[in-house]
């Protein structure tokens, strides 16, 4: 082990971090983790933090799991990886059974990549060359929300929302239709939740009758966008989305990278309104957070598009070198039949009102406009100015210095511009719960009422 002080030099020489502003990181100390234990990050000082945002979103039963790493090992053991480019194996094969099984009907195909984005890459991709080859080749464009976060690839940041992110991108961009997202506490048609009558889903029909012969299909992040702050859908929102697109002939894309396997706390967002997608983009909790791995998951009717004589290339040219690679793909089934045998989602249920319940202190504090939770995935939303809901001005940094008060504290937290997010492991004992909302509580205070 090369000593602590060598680490952190080597870090800030050779590593470019992502979304950090490397100015800001070279000047700061850079916190590097060592180990995982549970619930717990430990540096190489050997100080315990809380996982707070479960990695990225991605941790499900916790650090050093023995069950995920003996099945790691013994695979790595049996096969590391083999190609799925024209041949099988078996991970793969026995994983795409299990989540065929376990997600909306409809969905019977699977397709491997290795991250969120690029597993909606496949879809919109899939979705395009369904229709050129069905010789509806107007249909070139794709409905999108303000505020949806899709991946950093060129295609997935096209039909991202986030104008932070995604404005300077623009000219290299292809083009989508934007209808507005449902952003109550910041409404974009400045109406009130309680009387708006869901006027957001009339903008969006508005959008489908008018550009409808040249969409291919429609994409949402079902129930909550995550990246955007953790804005929560009102309720009938997203099944009335998916009504109006299949009326209209459009084909639907449920991006559940974030919201997928028990975030929101039914096994995939679209579950709560009973929404049958003919795409889903699963990733991040695939393999409980120990190897990347997304799939595609589309119908019999995409899949049988695709479906024709070699030399009339309708062929979907497209794969990844690590395409449902065997390592990850043997951990993320071990990771599903955990889900089961574990109980993980009956048990979420009473942590998810337990979180609830010790959020409710914080709407005393002065500085926070609004928190949001849908299952464990909380956002709360600090304001310079709770009346006016004013934002902080951007050079006050406030949401980094939150999570840094809170790494003091002994938890690592992530803020998305001013809204702290909480995501805790899905497995997550209550006393540890307690604890990354107690922190999280009092790092807030701490810094905004200096
Ligand atoms: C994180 C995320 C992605 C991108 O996944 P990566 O693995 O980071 O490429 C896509 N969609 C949603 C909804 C996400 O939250």
């Amino acid at each position: 082990m090369e000593d602590k002080k060598s680490l952190a030099k080597w870090d800030k020489r050779y590593i470019w971090h992502p979304f950090t502003q490397m100015k800001d990181y070279l000047e700061s100390e850079p916190l590097v983790i060592e180990r995982g234990e549970g619930f717990y990050l430990i540096d190489v000082e050997g100080k315990r933090y809380i996982d707070g945002v479960s990695s990225l979103w991605v941790l499900v039963h916790g650090h050093s799991k023995k069950e995920l790493i003996d099945v790691l090992k013994s695979q790595a053991e049996t096969l590391c990886h083999s190609t799925l480019l024209g041949i099988a194996n078996v991970p793969s094969i026995l994983l795409a059974k299990k989540i065929v099984d376990i997600t909306p009907d409809g969905l019977t195909k699977v397709f491997y990549s290795d991250n969120g984005s690029t597993s909606v890459e496949i879809a919109l991709k899939m979705a395009y060359q369904f229709w050129q080859q069905r010789g509806e080749k107007r249909r070139k464009r794709f409905i999108k929300f303000s505020n949806a976060y899709h991946g950093d690839t060129i295609g997935s940041v096209s039909v991202g929302g986030i104008d932070l992110f995604h404005n300077l991108y623009r000219p290299l961009l292809f083009k989508t239709y934007k209808a507005p997202s449902p952003y109550c506490y910041r409404c974009p048609l400045k109406l009130k939740k309680e009387t708006c009558g869901l006027a957001c889903v009339s903008e969006f029909e508005k959008i489908v009758k008018r550009y409808k012969d040249e969409v291919c299909a429609v994409i949402i992040e079902p129930i909550v966008q995550g990246a955007a702050g953790m804005i929560i859908q009102p309720r009938g929102f997203l099944s009335a989305i998916w009504k109006i697109s299949k009326e209209n002939g459009l084909l639907f894309i449920a991006d559940e990278v974030a919201t997928g396997f028990g975030r929101t706390g039914s096994m995939f967002a679209c579950e709560h309104e009973d929404v049958k997608p003919d795409f889903m983009c699963l990733s991040k909790s695939i393999t409980g957070g120990y190897l990347p791995l997304a799939v595609t998951l589309t119908t019999e009717e995409v899949f049988n598009g695709f479906l024709g004589n070699f030399e009339d290339f309708k062929t979907f040219f497209h794969g990844h070198t690590y395409t449902g690679n065997p390592l990850a793909c043997a951990v993320a089934l071990k990771n599903l039949e955990l889900y089961e045998s574990e109980k993980i989602i009956e048990k979420l249920e009473s942590k998810i009102q337990l979180l609830t319940n010790e959020l409710k202190r914080f709407l005393e504090l002065p500085c926070i406009g609004e928190v949001r939770q849908k299952g464990f995935m909380v956002g709360i939303e600090l304001v310079q100015n709770k009346k006016t809901k004013k934002p902080y001005a951007p050079k006050e940094k406030i949401g980094q210095k939150v999570i840094l008060e809170a790494r003091k504290r002994g938890v690592v937290i992530r803020p998305l511009g001013d809204v702290i997010v909480l995501m805790p492991p899905l497995a997550i004992d209550e006393k540890t719960l307690i604890e990354l909302v107690d922190i999280t509580y009092k790092s807030i205070e701490k810094v905004t009422t200096l």
